[in-house]
């Protein structure tokens, strides 16, 4: 086995398609499935979930919110109770017309996503404001049949993600509610994953089919493209009126509720592999990486053998007493060199080498995989690498920033802004606010609105299009 059998063979700036399929293929993060359009996750891609899930877990349950489990299936006549919704999902939607030879009357539909069977269970349990608010979030997957070529985390016919569904009795309330959870979205992407991101508003046109409004996160990936990070929706009462979601108030008079629903998908996955890898492969931040530290001990005959491994043996308790997650790579017939390359692949924060000389030093050798800096650390200075870790998290995000400021690109001339976009990039540039201007340019450029960014609503500017009064100076950007 060759080091280029296991490696990345294209560079991140030669072809970033081909690198980021190559780097989760070759992590291991994840295999295509014998299906079309759906993927396999195998044991570090789902580790990285998991830790992903159980941040927000932990920030839900802090909000009042508490998790529950919905089935698979929705009968057609419900997911066709709220019009709009059901048409701008209905091109996507997998059906499942029969249980084996028999043909089943009201189709059934694979998930797309929840809100019209979740809603039909609220409308049954919400008798009176004590039931309220009601908030449940739902870990699950959604099916949407994807008719372009797929890619592993951002595009895929079936993808795991968590759907929030609340009900309250104010609409001040429910729209609190929409913010809270976008919060918690935005810190934990930042903090876990150390991706940078804009929120704001959705445009009317790019809102959720159904929703009031739409608010949403939006990064800016390392190739000039946006991708949608995760959205949060004030729904109003427009799916309380059709599902009767409706409760009696201290005066017995009944209303139809106030609701939210919100999601993020293992799309944030693959945010994380475009926003930190490079050549040699995947760049974990330590936050979410299932292996924090590899040990790579090195020796040359048995008996050197034995002494590096009982240090190794030594340091690693001592990393686990600080909760780290720590690996030893005792492979035999694989070269200290093999080792490193391949854990550099799974994108480990950091390695730690150590041989008989090493020893001899009362020393160890430690590389930073997210800048690739090695140094020395005596063996008393061991706990320090729980702060190094900490240091590496906070880098990468700063990083991730920096690129993303590099990205953005402030502009108020449309000639400017086609000359520009095929290089890529957030473009914040004034808009009227009219639909007309949104679809021209989207079919001119390629562009959409992916954003309007909170207080962006200003002063005196001319839309980028038609040079009349802009409302708003929302992100344009190609997208994912
Ligand atoms: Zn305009």
């Amino acid at each position: 086995m060759s080091k280029e059998d296991v490696g990345i063979t294209v560079s991140k700036n030669a072809d970033f398609s081909e690198w980021y399929t190559q780097v989760v293929l070759k992590a291991k993060l994840a295999d295509y499935a014998p299906v079309k359009g759906l993927i396999v996750l195998r044991p570090d891609g789902y580790s990285i979930w998991e830790s992903l899930r159980s941040t927000f877990d932990k920030k839900f349950a802090k909000n009042g919110i508490r998790n529950g489990f919905l089935p698979i299936l929705i009968p057609e006549s419900l997911l066709g109770k709220e019009q709009k919704h059901f048409a701008g999902f209905n091109p996507e939607v997998f059906w499942v017309t029969h249980s084996g030879t028999n043909e089943i009357g009201d189709r059934l539909a694979l998930r797309p996503t929840s809100e019209t069977l979740a809603y039909t269970m609220y409308a049954k349990w919400i008798q009176s404001w004590r039931d309220l608010p009601l908030k449940i979030n739902f870990w699950n997957t959604a099916l949407r049949a994807e008719i372009k070529a797929t890619k592993p985390f951002l595009r895929t016919s079936e993808f795991l993600w968590q759907e929030g569904h609340t009900v309250h009795t104010t609409q001040e309330e429910a729209e609190k509610e929409v913010m809270k959870i976008l919060e918690i979205y935005k810190n934990t992407v930042e903090e876990e994953l150390a991706i940078p991101v804009t929120t704001g508003k959705k445009s009317e046109k790019e809102k959720f089919v159904g929703a009031v409004y739409t608010t949403t996160m939006e990064s800016i990936m390392p190739d000039g493209k946006a991708l949608q990070m995760g959205t949060s929706h004030f729904l109003g009462q427009n799916f309380s009126k059709p599902f009767e979601v409706k409760f009696a108030d201290k005066d017995n008079v009944e209303h139809f509720a106030w609701q939210t629903s919100w999601g993020v998908s293992w799309r944030l996955i693959g945010a994380m592999i475009m926003a930190h890898g490079d050549d040699k492969g995947l760049v974990l931040p330590p936050n979410v990486a299932p292996t924090q530290v590899v040990i790579v001990p090195i020796y040359k005959n048995e008996e050197g053998k034995e002494k590096v491994l009982s240090k190794v043996d030594e340091i690693k308790k001592q990393l686990e007493t600080k909760e780290i997650r720590v690996h030893v790579d005792d492979r035999s017939g694989l070269s200290p060199g093999y080792k490193f390359n391949d854990w550099e692949l799974k994108g480990v924060p950091l390695r730690i080498e150590i041989g008989p000389k090493d020893i001899e030093k009362q020393s160890i050798v430690i590389a930073k995989r997210h800048n690739r800096e090695k140094s020395t650390l005596s063996f008393n200075e061991i706990e320090k690498i729980f702060t190094i870790l900490q240091e590496i998290q906070k880098e990468m995000l700063e990083k991730a920033k920096e690129q993303a400021k590099e990205n953005t690109i402030e502009i108020s001339n449309y000639d400017e802004f086609k000359s520009k976009i095929e290089r890529g990039g957030f473009f914040n540039a004034p808009w009227c606010g009219k639909l007309e201007c949104e679809e021209k340019i989207k079919e001119e450029t390629g562009a959409d609105i992916r954003v309007i960014p909170f207080g962006s609503e200003n002063e005196d500017l001319k839309c980028m299009y038609c040079k009349e009064q802009s409302l708003s100076k929302p992100v344009f950007a190609r997208g994912y």
